[in-house]
């Protein structure tokens, strides 16, 4: 029988902590298999991030999307993802998963570079003067903005040029997934070889567990509140729907986001149940909801601005609220550039860490739960994308079932 991933980690989670705690000494002869995992992700993001917004893009600027609907269902995916993010900044700030750990982290970032630089400085910065040196130095900001400008002239090509680049850049797109899949495979030994390293460098074993307990609390309960509070606020507002009947409609979608872990994989069930059940037409749904699929990630941009933040406060870094608010951006760009699949937005944690100047690092501290909350926020991902299709079909003058 094979065991599912989540379990698999689960099992490397447990089996780590106990060698870590009781084989200090021969943690060495692990420790390298996290090293090589953490090594093989950062190598793919570049990549998945230019392949993954290049093509979204050109998705979305050919045909005559780009209108009104257009423009309506970018609005809602900005205003939900920073909903999310605030309510996410909101609890971390309230719970503090990370203030006063005794993870003895804080005396590894001395002379780390803090982002200072002033808003304007940093819009400005956005534009590279060299896409090479952005790529080498992992310039994320910068090298999502080159791909939104090459995807958006991509389409204004000649036919034969655009065939062939879009072309091009789904197949890499393709390509960068199934590595990126192929990695996350080895994700229990990655956990092994992290968490044993980690819990072994530990005084107090079980501060460390509160602490991670609390970051997942602050997580999930900043996760309920967006997709229970907020997301049906706005269906009875704005969408004049009823939300508990929205709900019933997606219910299988969201118990595969649950266990797929993957908005993309998830996608077919998303459209049949939106279509079939909410009534929408074929026209809005086809249009928002892959597109919603790969960048409009409520669960995911509120958990890179809290895993941002946890890892701040573990290494003992005060972010000024000017700081905050560079994360708050960054978590946005982090959760559109993410792929709808299994910790894509553990990948681009990266992102938000290097525009805060962050220690990198800090990523080794949340992989082990990465996959657990991957599940709560990948449901609310499809949640959202969901209700976002209802609503702009309301307001398109559909007449709907819910
Ligand atoms: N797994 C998520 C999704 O497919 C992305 C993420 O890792 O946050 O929606």
């Amino acid at each position: 029988m094979k065991i599912k991933l989540h379990w698999q980690i689960l099992i490397a989670f447990a089996l780590s902590v106990l060698f870590g705690a009781f084989l200090k000494d021969y943690v060495y002869l692990v420790s390298w298999m996290g090293t090589i995992f953490l090594r093989a992700l950062r190598m793919v993001i570049v990549p998945l991030i230019l392949t993954s917004i290049i093509s979204g893009i050109v998705n979305v600027g050919t045909g005559e999307n780009l209108g009104r609907l257009g423009l309506k269902t970018l609005s809602y995916y900005i205003v939900t993802s920073l909903l999310a993010i605030v309510t996410g900044l909101f609890f971390v700030n309230l719970i503090k998963p990370g203030v006063g750990s005794e993870l003895g982290l804080s005396d590894k970032v001395s002379g780390l570079e803090m982002a200072t630089d002033s808003f304007g400085d940093t819009l400005i910065n956005i534009i590279p003067t060299n896409i090479f040196d952005a790529f080498s130095k992992g310039g994320m900001l910068s090298i999502i903005f080159f791909a939104i400008i090459f995807g958006f002239f991509i389409t204004k090509v000649n036919s034969k040029s655009r065939v062939f680049l879009t072309d091009f850049f789904q197949s890499s797109f393709d390509v960068m997934m199934k590595i990126t899949m192929f990695i996350i495979r080895f994700t229990p030994l990655g956990v092994f070889g992290i968490v044993a390293k980690v819990v072994s460098e530990q005084a107090d074993i079980i501060s460390l567990f509160e602490r991670m307990g609390l970051y997942m609390l602050a997580v999930i309960l900043a996760l309920i509140v967006h997709a229970g509070i907020s997301l049906p606020l706005l269906l009875k507002f704005v969408g004049k729907v009823n939300p508990l009947k929205h709900l019933k409609a997606v219910t299988t979608p969201l118990l595969t986001a649950f266990s797929t872990s993957s908005s993309s994989a998830t996608l077919p069930l998303t459209m049949t149940a939106v279509e079939e059940n909410d009534g929408v037409s074929n026209k809005i749904t086809s249009f928002t909801l892959p597109l919603g699929a790969t960048i409009n990630m409520d669960g995911t941009a509120l958990y890179e601005l809290v895993a941002a933040m946890f890892i701040a406060q573990a290494y003992g870094i005060e972010l000024t609220y000017y700081q905050q608010f560079i994360g708050v951006f960054t978590a946005l760009l982090a959760s559109i550039g993410a792929a709808g699949i299994p910790m894509a937005g553990f990948v681009m944690i990266s992102i938000v860490l290097s525009a805060l100047g962050l220690p990198l690092e800090g990523v080794g501290l949340i992989l082990a739960v990465d996959r657990i909350l991957d599940m709560f926020r990948t449901s609310v991902n499809v949640w959202s994308d969901s209700c976002g299709a209802v609503i702009i079909a309301k307001s398109e003058g559909e007449k709907l079932n819910v």
